[in-house]
């Protein structure tokens, strides 16, 4: 089966164990909201980056796009901007151009110097299909500084309001919710929540939490701010909430059931490919070095989601509706 064999042919991906379903596929019209691409040869990574990845070209994202789509001639993608380039955009909008050029539907969230940037260079880039920025305050063992991430929200906010459609995405740890409830439910753009708003798995969660994950600190405030539309939560990176790979992550589906149930119409997919590895694994990383890429079984992960999110209805959204409202 084709798609079988386009998942195998990535050479940092393990072979794929789980040969997909073409029902867990994407469907028609459907987004993968969340991947990247690396790519020394068209920029260069900043020089003061946390990592050096492995190479993950724009032509092996189509591929990989390709083999996780039903039909053939793959999904809308929305590339995100990876923390090695840190605010040089010069890769994300080049593979913009390029995607616009071959005429597939490319959206892009990019980082920013909110300060620096000109109004004139956000136009530009909201042109190529940039449709917000990117903040990313996932800690690597050091605290939040929550004053600091507000401020942050806020001048982002005012710098991006007047554009149609912009948004802003948030990686944070999903404590963080709790603490920034009331801001964000002022703020003049809405959120989008990475990686299930950073709430974590029974397997990444102490044992008293562990029994009841939705008892976490932070999951309350997501799902209600979700619920007043000033939150969209990306379904993507459950690896990173969980450490049940033998699983393919099951500890994660009481948190995907509960919000696919509770605000099926805030909740978008991405597959985070090509699957960067850990921060805090990397602290004394070595830049010389290209750091793999994890080995992720995309199409069990879809199956698994498929079946978590409960129907055919709720698939739909997620998917397809939700993303395409949002990404225009
Ligand atoms: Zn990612």
């Amino acid at each position: 089966m084709a798609a079988a064999h386009a998942l195998t042919s990535d050479t940092h991906t393990r072979v794929a164990a789980t040969v997909p379903k073409p029902a867990s596929l994407l469907p028609r019209g459907a987004f993968d909201s969340h991947v990247h691409v690396f790519d020394p040869t068209i920029g260069p990574y900043a020089s003061n980056r946390a990592y050096t990845p492995e190479d993950a070209p724009l032509d092996r994202l189509i591929a990989f796009n390709k083999s996780i789509s039903k039909y053939g001639t793959g999904s809308s993608i929305v590339l995100v901007q990876p923390s090695p380039y840190k605010s040089d955009c010069t890769v994300l909008l080049k593979c913009l151009q390029e995607l616009q050029n071959q005429k597939r539907a490319a959206y892009g969230i990019a980082v920013v110097d909110v300060q620096a940037i000109q109004d004139t260079e956000l136009e530009r880039m909201h042109k190529l299909g940039v449709r917000g920025i990117r903040l990313n305050f996932q800690a690597d063992g050091k605290g939040v500084d929550i004053p600091g991430l507000m401020a942050s929200l806020r001048t982002a906010a005012a710098r991006i309001a007047h554009l149609p459609g912009w948004i802003i995405q948030l990686f944070v740890p999903g404590f963080v919710w709790d603490n920034i409830f009331d801001g964000v439910r002022t703020l003049p753009v809405p959120i989008i929540a990475d990686h299930l708003g950073g709430m974590r798995g029974a397997s990444k969660l102490g044992p008293d939490l562990a029994e009841n994950p939705l008892q976490q600190p932070g999951f309350n405030s997501l799902v209600r701010l979700a619920q007043m539309s000033k939150l969209i939560i990306k379904v993507s990176g459950l690896y990173r909430a969980s450490g049940s790979t033998e699983t393919c992550y099951h500890d994660t589906r009481p948190i995907i059931e509960t919000l696919s149930r509770e605000v099926p119409d805030q909740c978008i997919w991405g597959s985070d490919w090509p699957h960067t590895g850990e921060g805090k694994d990397r602290v004394n990383g070595d830049l010389g070095v290209k750091e793999p890429f994890r080995s992720i079984d995309d199409a069990a992960i879809l199956e698994n989601v498929r079946e978590w999110v409960g129907g055919e209805g709720a698939w739909q959204k997620l998917m397809t509706d939700n993303p395409s409202r949002l990404f225009q």
